[in-house]
């Protein structure tokens, strides 16, 4: 009787360790996967220029452009 017991309990807990385990990384993978990219600008004649936004070189005025 205790065997069985003990077997029953255990089947119970792995039962349910693998189901929570199951959901937490399907919902892991649906949130790492959506990462927003952030998009950069900087000036083609210096590249240490950086900014997050649209605008003007601080150093010889050109437009920034989109990094990749
Ligand atoms: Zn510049």
């Amino acid at each position: 009787m205790k065997k069985n017991l003990i077997i029953f309990g255990f089947v119970m807990l792995s039962g349910l360790m693998f189901s929570s385990c199951g959901n937490n990384s399907s919902k892991e993978k649906q949130t790492t996967t959506k990462e927003v990219a952030k998009v950069q600008y900087t000036c083609p004649m210096h590249p240490e220029v950086v900014s997050d936004k649209p605008g003007d070189c601080p150093k010889c005025g050109m437009a920034l452009v989109e990094k990749k």
